[in-house]
């Protein structure tokens, strides 16, 4: 059975709680998701709306033609990659209070990632070429 996951900013300004089952964690090492979190972007992804409290701290803008991204305005915490076109959220792991059953899974764009990122994880690794490929 799926439990629910309660999540929330640094600041607790913004907070959601939503059911995940067994998620896995995609590690994003773009150009975009490196400036935005300072290392990497790791999310999990969850298709549906979601209810959120505090919306008025939720920023949103345009990070790409396909995608917003939004974060909050009081702290500054990454929340979430949305795709314009449907309902699907890759919300920032960290926001999480428990992680115990995220298994990591994937990293994109690898061929870009900083050489002083090092992870060990055995994961699906997927070059540039490779995501553009894969989501065009
Ligand atoms: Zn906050
Ligand atoms: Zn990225």
């Amino acid at each position: 059975m799926s439990k629910i996951n309660k999540a929330s900013c640094d600041c607790g300004a913004v907070s959601f709680e939503i059911r995940l089952d067994a998620p896995n964690v995609g590690i994003c090492h773009c150009a975009s998701c490196q400036k935005i979190s300072s290392a990497f972007y790791a999310s999990v992804t969850y298709k549906g709306e979601i209810e959120f409290n505090g919306n008025d701290y939720i920023n949103t803008y345009n990070s790409s033609a396909w995608a917003t991204r939004s974060f909050c305005k009081q702290c500054g915490s990454n929340l979430f990659y949305k795709l314009k076109e449907t309902p699907e959220y890759h919300i920032s792991a960290a926001l999480f209070d428990d992680k115990s059953n995220f298994t990591l899974k994937t990293q994109m764009f690898t061929d870009i990632k900083p050489d002083y990122i090092v992870l060990n994880a055995n994961t699906e690794n997927m070059t540039r070429q490779e995501c553009f490929d894969k989501w065009g």
